[in-house]
């Protein structure tokens, strides 16, 4: 293997991750949405919404929607803005970005729908005010390579948001480990027919950095005034940085 790398707890080379990734996200596009309020119990609603309103947005300003996916966070973002803001949604996955653009659409709302690699942003440097990656980090090959092009594109006094899986509170892991491992896979497999996509997840949340270890990632990256909030006993986690 010439650049090793993980999918989960398998080891694969890094050619092959966004292959992998790709499949996972082609397989469950259709039942996402509705995986996402089972797994969460309708949690993953408040989590974007704190989000939503840690990143200040205000009518007028420019968003960026990385990894939005079916664009939960888009379709708030738009709101915010107003008329006289934009939003960008953008997904490597054609068939999530596809359902996004839809939904998107049926809110009325005209926002440009692009599928781009986090790791390639194809936007100019210092354009956004902000910029947010739902639940899209933990997939990337190359996170430092991601984060940096967030930060490129974020103009001075804009921030980051990235909301994503974490780490949990101590005492509570072995019941989320048995949830994650018994409950998550059995789930993916009634609703989408796939319990390997589900098992992929509770994986990558454990292969993902902790909440410390991300917050040095974002300062590494560039980022400055870098905090983070605990959601559900950090089962979740928002981090926030400013590019100044
Ligand atoms: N942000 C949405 C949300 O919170 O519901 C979707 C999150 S979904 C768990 C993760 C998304 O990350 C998928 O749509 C997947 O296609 C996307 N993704 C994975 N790797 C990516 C990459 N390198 N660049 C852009 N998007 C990527």
């Amino acid at each position: 293997m010439d650049n090793p790398t993980h999918f989960g707890y398998q080891q694969v080379d890094e050619s092959e991750k966004a292959r992998k990734v790709e499949g996972v996200f082609t397989s469950v596009a259709q039942r996402y949405d509705v995986m996402n309020d089972l797994m969460s119990g309708g949690l993953h609603r408040l989590w974007k919404k704190f989000t939503i309103e840690q990143s200040y947005v205000r009518p007028g300003q420019r968003v960026l929607d990385v990894a939005g996916g079916t664009a939960d966070l888009s379709r708030a973002f738009a709101k915010r803005v107003g008329q006289t803001g934009s939003v960008v949604l953008t997904d490597i996955n054609a068939a999530m970005l596809g359902i996004g653009r839809d939904r998107l659409l049926d809110d009325g709302v005209l926002a440009p729908a692009v599928q781009c690699d986090a790791e390639k942003l194809p936007f100019v440097s210092n354009h956004f005010d902000c910029v947010c990656v739902a639940f899209g980090l933990r997939n990337m090959t190359h996170k430092d390579a991601a984060l940096a092009e967030m930060f490129r594109v974020l103009r001075p006094g804009g921030r980051l948001l990235v909301l994503e899986f974490s780490r949990v509170w101590k005492p509570l892991a072995g019941a989320y480990d048995a949830y994650s491992f018994k409950v998550l896979p059995k789930m993916g497999d009634i609703i989408t027919k796939d319990a390997d996509s589900y098992r992929y997840l509770a994986e990558s949340i454990r292969m993902h950095p902790d909440q410390e270890t991300l917050k040095q990632m974002l300062v590494d990256a560039g980022l400055e005034r870098v905090e983070y909030f605990n959601l559900a006993a950090g089962v979740v986690a928002l981090h926030r940085g400013y590019k100044f």
